[in-house]
């Protein structure tokens, strides 16, 4: 018997309760129910879309892959490892394996800092990459996205929002990830914009074997870029399946909903 292989990613009963500020002196305080018993893995060199209407708790689930916040309870696992388990110095070279990239490519970015720092920001983070390998690094990530070395020492006011969004990811491509969680990454952009991020982040994919953990309210913009699709319904996936199973045979009715809207959508 063959053995299965380790996954990259393993999100196992993921929960996350929100505690809200009390409203009665006595008795428990409200919770939101952000996430209940959410369950996944992304395989290397795979990747994986959840969708699902806002507040279904996408955003959640990509900061807890992130570590960017603790579970109530549930397990996320990277390569086996469990990431909640690691300690500060384990969490901080485990990163190198694991980027984000942002909706917001106006609020992700600092406004005081060159390109050349936001780019090499992954690196600091890791010990013994000199000033002038960061320099290096960043200009090959810059290249990487369709970017120039001569942009290193512009600012991110001096670039439009898709070149902004390309900032963000040639930063997280500096470490050469595993894995990169995008969190809707071109719900901001015009939609003209949009296909040209999606086609850059598919060819990256090719090009160094990345997983993308790729979050939309969008069905059409997973269906790009992804093998399998977890579509996500007040904190639970409640469908699991290829693009193309989801098109042709869809389940859930709010999956039915969701594809819908890409059906009457213009150009689809
Ligand atoms: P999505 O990204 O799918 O729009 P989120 O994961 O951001 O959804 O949010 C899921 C639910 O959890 C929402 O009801 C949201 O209001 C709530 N929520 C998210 N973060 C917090 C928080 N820090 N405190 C309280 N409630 C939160
Ligand atoms: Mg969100």
């Amino acid at each position: 018997m063959t053995q299965a292989k380790t996954p990259l990613l393993q999100v196992t009963d993921l929960v996350r309760h929100y505690a809200l500020p009390r409203e009665k002196l006595l008795g428990p305080p409200p919770t939101v129910k952000a996430l209940n018993g959410v369950s996944f893995e992304v395989q290397a060199g795979r990747s994986v879309g959840i969708v699902g209407e806002s507040g279904s708790g996408k955003s959640t689930i990509a900061r807890l892959v992130m570590a960017l916040d603790k579970p109530t309870s549930g397990s996320v696992k990277l390569e086996g490892r469990e990431l909640h388990a690691l300690s500060r110095d384990e969490l901080r070279t485990a990163r190198r394996d694991f980027q984000m990239v942002f909706q917001d490519p106006y609020g992700s970015l600092d406004p005081r800092q060159t390109v050349a720092r936001i780019v090499a920001e992954p690196l600091e983070a890791l010990a013994q990459v000199s000033k002038k390998e960061q320099r290096e690094r960043a200009a090959e990530s810059l290249a990487a996205v369709g970017l120039r070395p001569t942009d290193l020492d512009k600012y991110p006011h001096e670039f439009s929002g898709g070149q902004r969004q390309r900032i963000a990811i040639a930063r997280a491509l500096i470490t050469r990830p595993k894995l990169i969680v995008a969190d809707e990454p071109v719900s901001a952009l015009d939609v003209s914009v949009q296909a040209q991020v999606l086609n850059l982040m598919q060819d990256l994919q090719q090009q160094f074997g990345i997983s993308y953990l790729l979050i939309s309210h969008d069905l059409a913009v997973v269906n790009h870029l992804c093998d399998e699709v977890c579509v996500v319904f007040k904190g639970q996936i409640v469908e699991r399946r290829t693009p193309q199973e989801l098109f042709a045979n869809a389940q859930h009715p709010y999956t039915r909903t969701l594809l819908g809207a890409v059906l009457q959508a213009p150009g689809h």
